[in-house]
């Protein structure tokens, strides 16, 4: 059987985590290192690795996690002004292969480069 991932460990509680929202298909955590005032993430139970490795079978769970973004940025207050981002690999620095929408929000980005 594949390895847990960190996120299916915080998922089932084999690690601490500030756990702020969970439902049926996804749980969202606070980040470990924020990159800004508020940053959360948003993760499936499903363990797919890479946006690009959802198939078909994944399109209700990705517009699931979508709304639940839209959710959990309501519950945190900044429903107004967020940025939402998905690292897909190494190169643009994902580093936990199991999918994840970042929530960013309460600092100003620069509108030129779409970045932490
Ligand atoms: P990626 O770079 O893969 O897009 O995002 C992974 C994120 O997970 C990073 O922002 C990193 O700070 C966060 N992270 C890594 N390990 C942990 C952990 O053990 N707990 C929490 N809450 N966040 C983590």
């Amino acid at each position: 059987m594949a390895e847990e991932t960190l996120f299916t460990k915080i998922i089932n509680r084999e690690l601490p985590a500030d756990i702020i929202y969970e439902d049926e298909h996804c749980i969202a955590i606070n980040d470990i290192a924020p990159k800004a005032p508020t940053h959360l993430l948003v993760i499936p139970k499903k363990p797919i690795p890479r946006l690009v490795d959802a198939t078909d079978e994944d399109a209700a769970l990705l517009g699931h996690l979508m709304l639940a973004a839209s959710k959990i940025a309501r519950q945190a207050g900044v429903e107004d002004a967020f940025r939402l981002i998905v690292n897909n690999g190494a190169e643009v620095g994902q580093t936990v292969f199991h999918l994840h929408l970042h929530i960013l929000a309460g600092k100003k980005f620069s509108e030129s480069q779409l970045g932490f």
